[in-house]
């Protein structure tokens, strides 16, 4: 156990990405993708130079959660540090406490509309694939950063949980945006506990009813405990954000500076 704790402590997260990508849109390309594309390269790199705003953004957003969790370590603060139990359960209890509190800025960053102005640029793709997880704007760094430290801190949760956590979280970030149909029979098991690809571009749907659904990055199980779980075939799914359809309102840019403009949301009731 030690040996993986050394080793993921060092990893370097941006070589994990690319690697992970790399997977991704290959198997994309070998498992015939059901969405096609009709401008692919525009697409990717306006989601690849968010991707590097995002990820630098988040390098400054680690740095700080480490030392606020070296604070609360020094402070001996949370759970873990009053309440004797093996570390592959601190794990698993970080991991899924971390993930509900993502579930809940997820949520927040849905109602509240100065949120919402951020988390749209996400839910601005019309096409999906691995490299829509990407699409996000560079300040949600900080939203989603420190709901997770806060909640660390709560359970006496150190950096190792937190990059057991973000490992564990990458891969199912990815393959959830994946341009390709997985069998239903994933669903019926793994969707059980778990948000599969299916499942998570429900989230997507561009009817806010569809939008305002399955929150959960990792278990599923939060959605159904909270009441925010919905179905619909993958088929069935058109995505994105009615005001963001003008092609303008698709680049970098505008994106970029988009929380910054009062833009109507049209809710595409059903
Ligand atoms: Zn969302
Ligand atoms: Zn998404």
């Amino acid at each position: 156990m030690e040996k993986i704790v050394e080793y993921l402590n060092g990893l370097d997260f941006n070589i994990l990405v690319v690697i992970l990508m790399t997977i991704f849109f290959s198997l994309e390309r070998l498992l015939n993708s059901p969405h096609k594309f009709d401008k692919r390269v525009p697409h990717l790199l306006n989601n690849l130079v968010l991707g590097i705003a995002f990820i630098l953004m988040n390098l400054v957003a680690a740095a700080v959660q480490v030392s606020i969790l070296q604070w609360g370590d020094s402070k001996q603060l949370g759970l873990f540090y009053h309440v004797e139990m093996p570390f592959w359960l601190k794990i698993v209890i970080g991991i899924m406490v971390l993930d509900m509190s993502s579930y809940w800025m997820h949520r927040l960053s849905h109602r509240s509309p100065l949120l919402w102005r951020l988390h749209r640029v996400h839910h601005s793709d019309t096409t999906m694939d691995s490299s829509s997880y990407f699409r996000g704007h560079p300040f949600e760094a900080w939203t989603f950063g420190l709901i997770n430290v806060f909640a660390a801190l709560i359970i006496g949760a150190d950096a190792t949980v937190l990059t057991f956590y973000y490992v564990f979280l990458l891969p199912f970030l990815i393959i959830e945006h994946a341009n390709m149909v997985l069998p239903d029979w994933m669903d019926r098991t793994f969707g059980r506990i778990f948000t599969t690809p299916n499942l998570h571009k429900v989230h997507h749907h561009r009817t806010q009813f569809y939008t305002d659904s399955n929150y959960a990055d990792i278990f599923i199980l939060w959605d159904k405990l909270f009441g925010t779980y919905k179905y619909v075939p993958v088929k069935d799914i058109s995505y994105g954000l009615e005001e963001f359809d003008e092609p303008k309102k698709q680049t970098f840019w505008y994106l970029l500076i988009s929380p910054f403009i009062t833009i109507k949301r049209v809710s595409n009731a059903d």
